[in-house]
């Protein structure tokens, strides 16, 4: 898994893929999208947002229970999320590691060349491929076939769609209502 880049630590300037840069303060946490110079609305994330933000609490669920995060990073999150997303788009996320900055209250901000609606498409995507390769290795052929049935019906589109109309994206945490 991609590591955010080290060390960032107080006031640091994050190098955006456009070319452009933003200062992590300027980043707050209840921020879903930083409208860059560039012209183009970048999504941001950081680690203190819940996965919930992308895919719903029982999906999130499964996830903790069979994707296998055998490192120091503990339970499957966002920072899983956002690593298989970097390594997807190695060109198209910026991290930075500010933990040692103690005034912006969070630790690890990911900004992506796209913008958050794009974002949230390519989540729910590689969370599908992960459940998908998670299904395929439980030996079970019931619950792939369940699951690629129900997979036909699935549009990401249209998914990412209701979601984002149905959740509150304004608060840091953004739980369900
Ligand atoms: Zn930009």
């Amino acid at each position: 898994m991609a590591e955010p880049r080290v060390p960032g630590g107080r006031g640091a300037e994050l190098e955006l893929p456009c070319g452009e840069s933003v200062h992590v303060h300027d980043l707050d946490m209840g921020m879903r999208e930083y409208d860059c110079d560039c012209g183009d609305a970048h999504a941001v994330v950081m680690d203190v947002h819940p996965p919930s933000r992308f895919v719903p609490e029982f999906l999130v669920d499964v996830l903790r229970e069979t994707v296998d995060t055998a490192d120091e990073t503990g339970e499957f999150g966002t920072m899983h999320v956002m690593g298989v997303v970097m390594e997807e788009f190695p060109g198209e996320v910026a991290s930075e590691n500010v933990e040692e900055d103690q005034d912006v209250g969070y630790s690890l901000v990911w900004v992506t060349d796209f913008d958050s609606r794009r974002l949230h498409e390519v989540v729910v995507e590689l969370v599908v491929e992960l459940m998908e390769h998670a299904v395929s290795h439980a030996d079970d052929s019931d619950a792939m076939t369940q699951f690629e049935e129900a997979m036909l019906d699935f549009d990401v589109p249209e998914f990412v769609e209701q979601y984002r109309r149905e959740r509150d994206f304004s608060g840091p945490h953004d739980t369900a209502r």
